[in-house]
C-alpha cells in the first residue's frame, strides 16, 4: 500500500466536531460528512451520506447535542453519497427539503430523459469505490472518506426535494438561522452552497475536499465544466469564510487558511487547464499530455492536493476529451486497427506468444506492472496464451494496484481483478 495511503484510517476517525457555536460537523461515519446548525426550535440538517445506517449513527450522535426537531434539509447537490440517508433525518417529521433546480447528468433527485449505458455504470461505480473490498487489506478508505463504513442502506434513503432553489440562489430563514443557498457549478453543475454569514461558515459540498478534485469520475461522468468550477472557488473565496465545511474530509479552520486552500484549489485547476490546452494548440496528443502535465511541486505537495482522490491525468484526459472530442489530431488515430487485429500482428511481430509471455514475465519480475498488462491484454485480446492469461492480468492488477496512491484507481485494479478470478 503506498505509505501515505496508511495514514488514512487514523485520519478519518469518526467523531463529531463543533466547527462553531452551534455547527457540528459529523466525521468519519459514511463517505461524506453531514452537517447540523441547532436554531431556535429546530436544526437544519446539511446532505445525508449515502446510507440509511450511516444517517442512523449520525443522528443518534446529534440527539446527544440536541432532541429539537428535523426543520429543514438541504441537500448541497444530487450525489447519492450526499442524498441517500434524507429519510432517517427526515423521520416523524415533516421537514422541507431544499436542493437547486439545476440538473445534472448523474443525479439521483432526477429521472434521466435518455436512456444511458446504466449498467456499466454501476459495474464502474462498484470498481472506482471498492464497494465490497475488504477493509483494511484491500481497501483502506476512498481518498476523501473511511474505508470501514457501513454500506447497508446505499442508496435507500433518497427523499423528493420538497423544493427547488433556482436562479443564482436565494436566501432562507429557518429556526432563526439566516442561510443564504448560493448556485455554485463545481464538481457537478447542480452544486449549491450554503452560506452562514452570522457566523461566517461555508459549507462547499464537494467543490472543495482534501485532495486534488475529481475533474473526472472513472466510474464514468460527463465533462465536469473546469473553468465553471475555478471560477466558482473565487465565487467561495468572495464570502470570506472564516469556516470551510466541505462534503468530505475535515473543515477548514481561519480566514487566511481558508483563502489559502482555496486559492491553490483554484490554480491548480487552472494549470491544468492552461497546460492541457497549450499542449493541444502545440499539436500535443491526449496521450502525449496525459504524461506531460503535472502539477508544479508548490501546488502538488500541498497535502489537500494529493491524488488521493482526483488524478491529474485523468484531468487533463477529461479536458481534451470534454472540449475537442476523442480524435487526438493524429491521422494515424481517425481508424485505427481493431484490437484484436493489432494484438495479432503484434504479436507476430514479437516473435509469438511464447516469447510475448516471456516478456510479460520479465516485466513483472521487473515490476513493471503496466507494460506487462498492456502485453498481457494482447493475448487475451487474440485469445493466445490459454485460459491462463486472466490469472496473470488479476495477478498484475493486484501487484500494480498496491503502489497507487490514487483510490479510485486502486480500488478498480483490485476489484477488476476479483472479477476476472471470479470467472
Ligand atoms: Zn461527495
Amino acid at each position: 500500500m503506498h505509505p501515505e495511503l496508511q495514514a488514512h484510517p487514523e485520519y478519518f476517525e469518526k467523531e463529531i466536531v463543533q466547527i462553531a457555536d452551534n455547527v457540528y460537523q459529523a466525521f468519519g461515519f459514511a463517505a461524506s460528512n453531514v452537517y447540523m446548525i441547532v436554531g431556535d426550535g429546530g436544526v437544519v440538517i446539511i446532505d445525508t451520506t449515502e446510507t440509511t445506517t450511516a444517517a442512523e449513527n449520525i443522528l443518534a450522535e446529534f440527539r446527544r447535542i440536541t432532541d429539537l426537531p428535523v426543520k429543514t434539509i438541504i441537500l448541497t447537490h444530487s450525489h447519492r453519497d450526499h442524498v441517500s440517508g434524507a429519510s432517517v433525518f427526515a423521520a416523524g417529521e415533516s421537514p422541507e427539503i431544499l436542493a437547486s433546480d439545476r440538473s445534472s447528468e448523474d443525479s439521483l433527485l432526477e429521472e434521466t430523459r435518455h436512456p444511458r449505458a446504466v449498467k456499466a455504470m454501476q459495474v464502474r461505480t462498484k470498481r472506482q469505490f471498492g464497494i465490497g473490498l475488504s477493509y483494511p487489506d484491500e481497501i483502506i478508505g476512498i481518498g476523501v472518506g473511511p474505508g470501514n463504513r457501513p454500506l447497508k442502506g446505499m442508496g435507500a434513503g433518497i427523499l423528493p426535494p420538497t423544493r427547488r432553489i433556482g436562479g443564482e440562489g436565494e436566501t432562507v430563514t429557518t429556526c432563526g438561522i439566516k442561510l443564504e443557498l448560493a448556485m455554485a457549478p463545481g464538481e457537478s453543475p447542480d452544486h449549491m452552497v450554503v452560506w452562514y454569514a452570522n457566523r461566517k461558515v461555508l459549507f462547499s459540498g464537494d467543490n472543495f475536499y482534501r485532495s486534488f478534485p475529481n475533474l473526472y469520475a472513472i466510474r464514468g461522468t460527463e465533462y465536469r465544466d473546469f473553468d465553471g468550477w475555478a471560477d466558482t472557488l473565487d465565487q467561495l473565496m468572495a464570502f470570506g469564510p472564516e469556516v470551510l465545511a466541505p462534503g468530505h474530509t475535515k473543515a477548514v479552520m481561519g480566514a487566511d487558511t481558508v483563502r489559502e486552500v482555496l486559492t491553490d484549489y483554484r490554480d491548480a485547476i487552472r494549470h491544468v487547464i492552461t497546460e492541457t490546452r497549450e499542449g493541444m494548440d502545440a499539436g500535443k496528443t491526449i496521450d502525449e499530455l496525459a504524461h506531460s502535465v503535472k502539477l508544479p511541486p508548490e501546488l502538488g505537495e500541498k497535502p489537500y492536493l494529493r491524488e488521493y482522490y482526483g488524478r491529474v491525468e485523468f484531468a487533463v484526459r477529461a479536458y481534451f476529451v470534454g472540449t475537442m472530442g476523442w480524435f487526438d489530431g493524429n491521422p494515424t488515430s481517425l481508424s485505427p486497427l481493431s484490437p484484436a487485429d493489432e494484438a495479432k500482428r503484434f504479436i507476430e511481430l514479437a516473435g509469438g506468444t511464447e516469447a510475448v509471455m516471456k516478456a510479460v514475465e520479465q516485466a513483472r519480475a521487473d515490476e513493471d506492472y503496466q507494460w506487462a498488462l498492456q502485453l498481457v491484454d494482447r493475448l487475451i485480446h487474440t485469445g493466445h496464451g490459454g485460459e491462463n492469461t486472466k490469472a496473470i492480468k488479476a495477478e498484475l492488477l493486484r501487484m500494480h494496484a498496491q503502489s497507487q496512491i490514487n483510490c479510485p484507481t486502486r480500488h478498480y485494479y483490485i476489484q477488476s481483478a476479483k472479477e476476472l478470478e471470479q470467472g
